[in-house]
């Protein structure tokens, strides 16, 4: 029987190895110098100004909302076909999510819908929007920050799927996912079915010097050592608590693993680039929908998404070939929780028909080409 074939997986190299287990022998565990310098090194990355790094992708946007005072008076909108972390962080505020449906050529949220329905609304109903740049697809932000800006919203890109991915805007400059220009704060997860693995481990990134400065304080109880910012002095030993914060740190176990995997970033971008290209040749002529770029936007490859008319049956087929495909996402809407709220999954036509369809079948960096052979035959055999 060949090898269970999972749909992600990470790859941890002995070099990374080395620089977790020097970490382990050095002064700090946690807060220490492996955070500046994975946050700079991200922050590089991505081409942004601040970085933050954090407990888990979850956590940074909790700290993002708490910053951008969501509280039980905000109305936030945001994708149904998302992890259920992007609409929680709304809840753990007490504001309420709201989802706009997405668009069936992209399966990203429809910004005509969010048009709509802001036209549709007094101003001022609306204090933000959480787009995701749903499997690595990056959302047209040079367009969703224009509308933003005309109805007074601030932006949080959930990029959890998306480090490496860009598109170019109007003016033909390249915009990186997470790089602050489009939206004021941007997360990203380091999960270990993500690009970048830590274990557990979150970044947000962002332009804004006083949400930086903000999220910095977020992160640690909201207590501060900075003499700029004491209110008093009562001597060496004194800080202060200013803001109710979270313990929301990363370790420098994970900082060093996370630092380590960012040098790999690139390689492992281009090859699941080189796998996508691969299964968009090999379903060409078959019955099976994907969803291709739209000129310009550089897709990132976290998820390889094929939409096919009997997704059980095929599922169930994969798996007695120890292939084990996974549904991103239920529509969150669909939830046992959101509907007590009072949510009707309904109201969401092309998510609920997208759910129906939807299959991600094996992505990662480390697959090989006698894998993804093989994979490609027991789908074929399966889905014409
Ligand atoms: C993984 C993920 C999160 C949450 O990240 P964690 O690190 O698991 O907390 C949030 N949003 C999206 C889109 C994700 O894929």
């Amino acid at each position: 029987m060949q090898q269970a074939i999972p749909y992600g997986k990470q790859f941890i190299s002995e070099e990374d190895i080395r620089a977790v287990t020097e970490t382990l022998k050095s002064d700090f565990l946690t807060q220490g110098p492996k955070i500046n310098e994975f946050e700079e090194k991200f922050a590089a990355y991505i081409g942004c100004d601040y970085a933050v790094a954090v407990a888990n992708g979850t956590a940074a946007l909790h700290l993002s909302a708490l910053a951008l005072n969501v509280n039980s008076q905000s109305k936030v909108i945001t994708t149904p076909i998302t992890f259920a972390a992007s609409a929680n962080c709304v809840r753990y505020c007490g504001g309420e999510a709201v989802f706009v449906d997405i668009d069936a050529s992209t399966a990203l949220i429809d910004i005509n819908k969010i048009k709509a329905l802001l036209n549709a609304s007094p101003k001022g109903t609306y204090e933000g929007i959480i787009p995701v740049d749903f499997a690595g697809l990056p959302v047209n932000l040079e367009a969703l920050h224009q509308l933003a800006n005309e109805y007074g919203l601030w932006i949080i890109e959930d990029a959890c799927h998306a480090p490496g991915g860009y598109f170019i805007d109007s003016k033909g400059v390249k915009q990186n996912c997470g790089n602050g220009v489009y939206a004021d704060l941007a997360i990203f997860s380091f999960h270990p079915v993500k690009h970048i693995a830590c274990g557990e481990g979150g970044m947000i990134t962002t332009n804004n010097k006083a949400l930086y400065e903000s999220l910095l304080l977020l992160r640690t109880h909201g207590i501060t050592k900075d003499h700029s910012l004491l209110h008093e002095n009562h001597g060496g030993w004194y800080y202060e608590m200013q803001e109710l914060g979270y313990n929301y740190r990363l370790s420098d176990i994970n900082a060093a693993l996370g630092i380590s995997q960012l040098k790999r970033a690139d390689e492992g971008l281009e090859k699941r680039k080189a796998i996508a290209k691969k299964y968009d040749e090999a379903f060409a002529n078959s019955s099976i929908k994907i969803i291709k770029p739209a000129e310009g936007f550089n897709h990132a490859y976290h998820l390889y998404v094929i939409q096919v008319e009997d997704r059980k049956g095929l599922y169930d087929h994969l798996r007695r070939h120890n292939i084990f495909a996974q549904v991103h996402y239920i529509p969150i809407p669909m939830q046992p929780y959101y509907k007590q709220l009072g949510y009707n999954a309904e109201h969401y036509p092309n998510a609920n028909d997208y759910y129906e369809k939807c299959l991600s079948i094996p992505m990662y960096p480390t697959l090989t080409g006698q894998e993804q052979n093989f994979v490609i035959q027991t789908i074929l055999e399966f889905n014409k």
